[in-house]
């Protein structure tokens, strides 16, 4: 009979090919949307190890990979999108491999390939002991464009699940009890009449004079929004020639807010201001919704889950030549940022340098950290319980979307946290099917946390 210990060393095997599928993906950055062999290769391996493999209606890279039967249904998200412009070596100075091409600046090659040694290693265990339950394996492409998720609960994807695991890499070991913004991502087009802006502008109506009007309205409205909230903008229509009064032109605002409801009313209260600088300057405006997530619903059940499994299981050691790269990639950041972060997780002030973080960050300073960037895995959040932890895969102060992050992403610094994130991820699996409390328990809170606040889809 397998017990958590030898499913961990059962993970330990199958590290290698782990590994190495994880540096495959980084070898071959997808972009959003574009994560086709990125989406196969799982296909594969998981086709390899006996999973059944579901398609996602209308979604190309998405897919289930599902293993197991009866209840509980365990679903853990994997990632496997890269970012444009962030292609970068395995190299501590910068050095592209292709210049302004794609890189895993966000590590999503990490994420997804210990979503999968976490779910091999426990479909191991099912195997062999017979246990009842049932673990799905979540390919989510598209998450750097924030829609892949939000698109997959459209579709039925996550149905039928009791809840949902996820991480991200990072540069810290910390279970995380909030986490994302909730944001909107909108375009304002604006449809005006053309003239000779020389000769008869009076019989013009420009479109760019309305997108101007209403970024003066949207920065006055700045004053009476929450501190909290952001609301950025580009112009990404603003005519052509000036001789010409623009016909057409369009602004694409992001809205964020801590909570999903001020982002409701920021957007609603934005709506009027277009309206108001359409009717200024006798133009019309429509608008789109192009996406929109939600911020993660805590879940102090699963919360607590992850920190232990977290602390029993214990963070990676580094060998001098880590820390060495890691120092190095340090040496390239703003001394700024590296000391805010150190600041944030290491919880001595003594002057030694901290390149890595090591051990786990206490559960009281993990409560009150947020990661502050969207994630549409925020949306999964509120549609079951789920949890989020972060390992350290990247030097403290690394940004996420940097290229030192590509570089970390693709060195043993990365993978032993993308390992350690597996072992976290087994772990929890295996106290779940083994504890049917921990389902009901987590349950009880989302349903006692959404009772007044349902989840209402971005996408209308
Ligand atoms: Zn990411």
């Amino acid at each position: 009979m397998l017990n958590k210990s030898d499913v961990l060393k059962y993970l330990n095997d199958i590290g290698e090919e782990v590994k190495d599928l994880s540096l495959e993906v980084w070898n071959n950055p997808e972009t959003s949307g574009n994560e086709k062999e990125s989406a196969n290769l799982y296909r594969q391996i998981l086709k390899d190890y006996d999973f059944k493999i579901k398609e996602v209606d209308g979604m190309e890279h998405a897919f289930i990979g599902e293993y197991g039967s009866g209840s509980p249904v365990i679903a853990v998200l994997a990632e496997y999108d890269a970012l444009p412009g962030l292609s970068q070596a395995l190299d501590t100075k910068f050095n592209p491999v292709e210049e302004n091409g794609p890189g895993h600046g966000c590590g999503h090659n990490l994420l997804g390939s210990a979503a999968l040694g976490g779910v091999l290693a426990i479909k191991k265990y099912l195997e062999e002991t017979k246990t009842k339950g049932t673990i799905r394996f979540y390919g989510c492409p598209e998450e750097e464009t924030l829609i892949g998720k939000v698109k997959m609960i459209k579709a039925g994807a996550f149905e039928g699940c009791d809840l949902a695991l996820s991480w991200h890499p990072m540069n810290a070991n910390t279970a995380l009890e909030n986490a994302f913004l909730s944001n909107n991502s909108i375009k304002f087009k604006f449809h005006g009449i053309s003239a000779h802006a020389a000769a008869s502008p009076e019989s013009g109506r420009s479109a760019l004079d309305a997108v101007e009007l209403m970024n003066v309205g949207a920065n006055y409205l700045r004053e009476h929004i929450i501190d909290s909230a952001r609301v950025h903008y580009t112009i990404t229509n603003a005519g052509g020639a000036p001789n010409i009064v623009p016909k057409e032109a369009e602004s694409w605002y992001f809205v964020r807010a801590p909570h999903r409801k001020d982002v409701d009313d920021i957007t609603e209260r934005l709506i009027k201001i277009a309206q108001g600088a359409a009717m200024m300057t006798e133009t019309t405006v429509d608008y789109e919704v192009l996406g929109g997530c939600y911020e993660m619903l805590p879940n102090k059940v699963l919360f607590d889950l992850t920190h232990k499994n977290m602390v029993e299981i214990g963070s990676p050691e580094y060998t001098e030549e880590e820390l060495q790269f890691a120092k190095t990639i340090q040496e390239s950041l703003d001394p700024k940022l590296v000391g805010a972060e150190a600041k944030k997780f290491i919880s001595s002030d003594s002057n030694t340098k901290v390149y890595l973080h090591e051990g786990v960050l206490e559960k009281e300073k993990s409560s009150s950290i947020v990661v502050a960037g969207s994630s549409d895995s925020g949306d999964v959040s509120w549609i079951m319980p789920m949890n989020l932890f972060l390992t350290a895969t990247w030097p403290l102060g690394v940004p996420a979307h940097s290229w030192q992050a590509t570089s970390s992403s693709g060195s043993s610094i990365g993978i032993k946290g993308m390992l350690y994130a597996a072992e976290i991820f087994s772990g929890m699996m295996y106290d779940v099917l083994n504890n049917p409390n921990i389902v009901k328990e987590a349950k009880d809170e989302f349903n006692r946390r959404t009772e007044n606040n349902k989840y209402i889809s971005p996408l209308r």
